[in-house]
């Protein structure tokens, strides 16, 4: 973490010292005071509901090393003889922060972008350059204007490597992102259909992706997924700094790097990397064709920083990946139950259909799909998209839950019609109700795929599953 005197740490972030308190150092920042560190900087920041400021004398107490404060605030008389660092404005002061202090590290760093795998993907890099080099990695999901600075005032010479997420849900958020990273290597991870209503179309996501080209270094590479046309296309008027290169990954021919003999079962993965003796059979403990284009790109980073095969392999083999992406479990009965509740939109559930679909050897395969937010004016329809994709052939029943996914289930009911016996596809509008009639059913050789946006909270329905 960032460990400087007081006036170092001011002069870094372009603020003005109070008082130092004779010289006091600060090791580590923190804008939360209920988990802050003894020592650390406490960044107060101006949200809708709080003022950060009012935490700051209790921050001082608790043992934080010294604050920022906004110099439109008047500094209150308990706090005239406190550490404090008077900036403009606090978020943007630790934003410079981190952006000074990441030029003085002499480290790689490795940034991930794109609609879906951003943290699987990372988690990914991490695992696979953890075998020859110290490395950090943001922390779950710390991905946006907060989490990305925080993350890279952690590091120190202790680490040769760090890889940030990079999260965004409008243009400019990326561009500005990266610009403070500064990677050696970008990875775009896929373009999906998330923050459309932001971001206009599709294209306007390949091109909001893309501004991750902006903070490449000099000679830096950039890894984009080559079965992406719209990636393709948005490449050719990026502007790409001197020196960069492109590399694409994918499953499809024409990529600098492909996964080729792609085979796996609900909870991991094999495939060869084509032209590579050294890494044919590759084995990734994580399922679908999905993860095996992040583990792609996690090789191709890893072959930039000279990670021999043997590394990579042994890297994939101790992978953790963060929960709730495709978690493997059991219900009470034995029943497989995949839990991939971290999110939804159609893309990444397309993902999650096909994973279903390859999959062989269960008596009977349910998805069980809940809403898909934040998709703009064009929601219904998508939804409705998603269930045209299910077909018998691919799952055995589909249970939805929510407003929207009524959409899902009336489509894929469509494609169930001419099936007789129970119904397949049914549409629950209370979660408990669709629990309970699944927990009536389900049986020890099932698999049960359950999904959707994180405001439905569908890891409800596998808790509730795992439980009964
Ligand atoms: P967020 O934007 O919420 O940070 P993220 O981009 O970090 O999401 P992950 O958390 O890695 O994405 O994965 C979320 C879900 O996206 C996974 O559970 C999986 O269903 C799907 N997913 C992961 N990788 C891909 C991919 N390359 N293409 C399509 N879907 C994917
Ligand atoms: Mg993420």
């Amino acid at each position: 973490m960032i460990i400087r005197p007081l006036n170092a740490i001011a002069a870094l972030c372009g603020g003005a010292v109070l008082n130092d308190n004779g010289g006091v150092v600060i090791g580590g920042v923190s804008i939360n005071s209920r988990t802050l560190r003894p020592g650390q900087l406490f960044v107060p920041i101006l949200g809708e509901r709080v003022d950060g400021h009012d935490f700051v004398a209790g921050a001082l107490s608790a043992g934080a090393g010294g604050a920022l404060w906004d110099r439109n605030k008047a500094v209150p008389d308990a706090l005239s003889d406190a550490p404090l660092i008077l900036v403009d404005d606090t978020v943007a002061a630790l934003q410079r922060l981190a952006a000074n202090y990441r030029d003085e590290l002499d480290l790689r760093v490795i940034g991930v972008t794109g609609s879906n795998g951003k943290t699987t993907t990372k988690d990914m890099v991490a695992a696979v350059l953890s075998e020859t080099c110290r490395v950090h990695k943001t922390e779950g999901n710390l991905n946006n204007h907060l989490g990305l600075p925080l993350t890279v005032l952690e590091l120190d010479e202790s680490f040769d490597a760090v890889v940030l997420e990079m999260g965004m849900s409008e243009f400019g958020e990326i561009d500005f992102l990266t610009r403070l990273a500064k990677p050696d290597v970008a990875i775009i991870t896929n373009i999906g259909d998330s923050h459309m209503e932001q971001l206009g179309s599709r294209e306007g996501i390949a091109k909001a992706k893309l501004e991750i080209v902006a903070g490449l270094r000099p000679g830096g590479l950039l890894l984009v997924n080559g079965d992406e046309p719209l990636l393709r296309e948005g490449l050719r008027s990026a502007r790409l700094p001197e020196g960069v290169e492109v590399q694409t990954f994918g499953q499809q021919d024409g990529s600098s790097w492909v996964a080729d003999n792609i085979s796996g079962d609900a909870v991991s993965s094999v495939f060869d990397v084509r032209g590579d003796a050294e890494l044919a059979r590759v084995a990734l403990p994580a399922a679908g064709r999905h993860n095996v284009s992040n583990a792609l790109a996690a090789i191709a980073a890893a072959k930039r920083l000279g990670v021999p095969a043997a590394a990579i392999r042994q890297g994939f083999e101790r992978l953790k990946l963060t929960g709730m992406r495709i978690e493997p479990g059991k219900a009470h009965n034995g029943a497989l139950v995949l839990n991939d509740a971290y999110n939804a939109s159609p893309t990444s559930v397309r993902a999650a259909i096909d994973l279903v679909a390859g999959l062989t050897g269960y008596r009977r395969k349910w998805l069980v799909l809940g809403d898909m937010l934040e998709l703009g004016p064009r929601e219904n329809e998508m939804h409705g998209e998603v269930g045209a994709y299910i077909t018998p052939l691919k799952a055995d029943a589909v249970l939805t839950y929510g407003t929207l996914s009524r959409n899902t289930a009336a489509e894929a009911g469509k494609q169930f019609a001419s099936d007789g016996g129970e119904a397949r596809v049914l549409a629950f509008d209370d979660k408990g109700q669709l629990t309970e009639w699944l927990q009536a059913r389900i049986e020890p050789e099932d698999l049960v795929l359950v999904k959707g946006s994180r405001g439905m909270r569908m890891e409800e329905i596998v808790h509730a599953l795992q439980r009964a």
